[in-house]
């Protein structure tokens, strides 16, 4: 058996380490004689489980108690609809549109009152992030929201939009834990687990205790309020509870590495390695404005189809694996997450020069 060096978006590699003890575990959790699989979440081998869980990102993301930590499903896009339903009161809300993602949060906020796009980089492909030090923030609005790593277009907001005092909400999916934060900025921080963290299945949401209220917009079912979760310890239902589990582990394995700051340290080692290629590369070129590069997603283009094409296939083949751009971008696309070794992107750029020097 071989592992490949897998560059997907998502779901993504996950730690080695992780997926081994977990292999272990798996027909008997603990002496339990059960799978994680197979327990009830009201057991208290699971209570202990999610609680570790909970008590480790709290202590990684320096969490305030005055934020609650939230593990939910529906994957990131139910929050496009969450957000509007439990934060709209004034129904206004303001949205930085950066990429598809945060489009899509955009128009479901569009079902639910007046969004209102207060800055785009759509005109040249999402290929940067805009100036944020000075929107027409509206005076009613009831959050401004950002999706803060673009995934598929690879920029990432270095500094944080000027809300103007207004309440922050940023989709974090595919950069969540993979560099220090802090918190108190944020009324909501939210992401699905399955590009950075974990396996598909779990969203986890941190929001301030002050934004989790009885008063959410008509009609929203029990299920989509933060309030009935937060109020039950996640566990209102059953909850993604094999998924948080992992998401446990992983959580571990970055205290073992060090926490966020050598996250960030090691992440930044390892985009360097590919950036510093692609910036002077005759083949292949990068897609984003540098000063908005993602340490996540990295978009290249050879500027020829074919070429693209046959670089993929060549890679594949030579164990690179998932590294097709997506169709808005075309090209190439290499997720460079938490879990991806650097010698995985060395590896990569040794591959990629070798290519150069057979197609020049
Ligand atoms: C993948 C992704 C989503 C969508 O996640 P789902 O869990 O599939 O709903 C939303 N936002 C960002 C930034 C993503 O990368």
């Amino acid at each position: 058996m071989a592992r490949v060096y897998n560059f997907s978006t998502g779901p993504a590699v996950l730690p080695e380490e992780v997926l081994k003890e977990a292999a272990d575990e798996m027909l008997d959790y603990k002496g339990t004689g059960m799978s994680v699989m197979e327990m009830s979440h009201r057991s208290k081998a699971y209570q202990a489980i999610i609680d570790e869980a909970e008590a480790d990102l709290r202590e990684l993301m320096n969490i305030p108690d005055n934020y609650k930590v939230l593990f939910l499903q529906g994957g990131a896009s139910q929050q496009f609809a969450m957000i509007p339903m439990n934060l709209m009161k004034n129904k206004v809300a303001d949205y930085i549109v950066t990429g598809q993602w945060a489009k899509k949060a955009y128009q479901e906020a569009c079902i639910y009152g007046k969004a209102n796009k207060i800055a785009s980089s759509e005109d040249k492909t999402f290929s940067y992030i805009p100036d944020c030090s000075d929107l027409p923030i509206s005076e009613d609005a009831d959050y401004v929201y950002i999706c803060e790593n673009n995934t598929i277009y690879g920029t990432k907001f270095k500094t944080l939009p000027n809300t103007k005092g207004k309440t922050l909400v940023a989709d974090v999916s595919s950069c969540f834990l993979s560099e220090p934060v802090d918190v108190t900025k944020y009324g909501v921080i939210y992401g699905g687990v399955q590009k950075n963290i974990g396996p598909a299945g779990v969203v986890i949401v941190i929001i301030r205790e002050d934004l989790i209220t009885e008063d959410t917009l008509p009609g929203t079912p029990t299920m989509l309020k933060y309030k009935i979760h937060a109020d039950n310890g996640s566990m209102y239902n059953t909850p993604p509870a094999y998924g948080i589990y992992i998401c446990g582990k992983v959580f571990k394995w970055i205290k073992k590495m060090g926490g966020l700051t050598a996250m960030k340290e090691r992440n930044e080692a390892k985009a360097k390695v590919l950036y510093d290629f692609l910036d002077q590369s005759k083949l292949f070129k990068g897609t984003v404005r540098k000063e908005d590069r993602s340490l996540m997603n990295v978009p290249f283009v050879t500027g020829n189809e074919e070429l693209d094409a046959k670089f993929v296939k060549e890679a594949t083949a030579a164990g690179f694996v998932n590294l097709k751009g997506h169709r808005t971008v075309g090209g190439m696309r290499a997720s460079i997450y938490n879990a991806m070794p650097i010698e995985g992107v060395q590896k990569l750029v040794e591959f990629m020069k070798k290519f150069e020097e057979e197609n020049a």
